[in-house]
């Protein structure tokens, strides 16, 4: 099916009490396994991109391939710039076509934060593209080493904070910083879940947890519990990945199988994957009979016929210019029969 964006999907995972698992492509690899995954588990799924990645993937060159993957999947996917700190950034996803967009001001003064966010959410809502933003400071580096922990203290978002830049912002979705940090955790997370819960009270839009590897599955679930929709996931993909790829070289120290290591990062990735999405409780959401099955009945390919992610493309449907040729065809042999009568 087409892509859709946060609104689309968070609204659901809000009000039925699961989260939406949004997990980073660097590569084409990473983009088989997550949409794979969720195709397995009948989940909904955002497929992220962030700047501080453009380094390994074309933004240009892999969005084309996402909305072709995308379109064979049943399942809604959603196409989001993760972390877009710069203007270039962002009107590169725009015109690429995704259809949300994470701003992050969190570094900006919080007047300036407001400022610059509300721009982009009037910008991006006239295209009908989707609008996340950070408030308080989420730390640490993706896939890299992780925040301090505890956070310093004005890195929490605070709820008086968040009533105002939401309501001035417009924002469809907030990542709060709650005590979670990117990367790999330098000591045991603690997470702040009375804020959390404050914030959920005081706030009418889904929240987002960054910083999602290293949480236990009961952290997630109180996160879950208390208004976050989307959850961002990535540092175990790349930690999975990486120990699939160092175990083969040990097994096999004499091969140079380049596109076997790939594979083997593709199946970690798969795994890590579907698991998250059974613990962020979206399995089975897109599922005939769940709430969100009406995204499936909009899929351009019959459910039951729906080729496997990965499999090659159905050929494509007749154009519109063909079959008003065949309509005409049919319309002038329909004549002649009559006039031979
Ligand atoms: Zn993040």
């Amino acid at each position: 099916m087409a892509l859709v964006n946060l609104r689309d999907i968070l609204a659901d995972a809000r009000a039925n009490k699961y989260a939406v698992g949004s997990f980073n492509v660097v590569d084409l690899a990473s983009l088989e396994a997550i949409l794979e995954a969720a195709e397995f588990m009948q989940s909904p799924v955002i497929l992220s991109i962030a700047e501080v990645h453009f380094k390994y993937v074309n933004l240009e060159n892999i969005t084309p391939a996402i909305k072709e993957v995308a379109r064979r999947c049943s399942c809604p996917v959603a196409l989001h710039l993760d972390h877009g700190e710069s203007f270039e950034a962002i009107m590169r996803a725009l015109r690429a076509g995704f259809t949300s967009i994470m701003f992050d001001g969190s570094k900006l003064a919080f007047d300036e934060n407001i400022r610059q966010t509300a721009a982009i959410v009037k910008m991006c809502h006239a295209v009908g593209v989707t609008v996340e933003a950070e408030l308080g400071h989420i730390g640490g580096a993706e896939g890299g080493s992780g925040g301090a922990v505890p956070p310093p203290e004005e890195f929490y978002t605070k709820v008086d904070e968040a009533v105002r830049f939401v309501k001035e912002t417009k924002v469809d979705a907030l990542a709060v910083a709650i005590g979670t940090a990117h990367g790999l955790y330098k000591g045991k997370p603690q997470l702040d879940f009375e804020r959390l819960k404050a914030l959920n009270a005081a706030l009418n839009i889904p929240l987002v947890l960054h910083g999602g590897t290293g949480l236990s599955n009961d952290d997630f679930a109180r996160c879950i519990e208390n208004g976050v929709a989307k959850i961002n996931f990535y540092t175990g993909m790349s930690v999975a990945a990486t120990e699939r790829i160092k175990d083969k070289l040990k097994s096999s120290p004499e091969s140079y199988d380049y596109p076997g290591l790939l594979l083997e990062a593709k199946a970690g990735i798969c795994r890590t994957v579907s698991e998250q999405i059974d613990i962020f409780r979206s399995k089975g959401m897109c599922a005939p009979d769940s709430s969100l099955c009406s995204f499936c009945s909009g899929c351009v390919i019959p459910r039951k016929i729906h080729a496997p992610v990965g499999a090659p493309a159905p050929a494509a449907a007749a154009s519109d210019g063909e079959a008003l040729v065949k309509k005409i065809a049919d319309a002038v042999i329909d004549v002649l029969r009559q006039m031979k009568k």
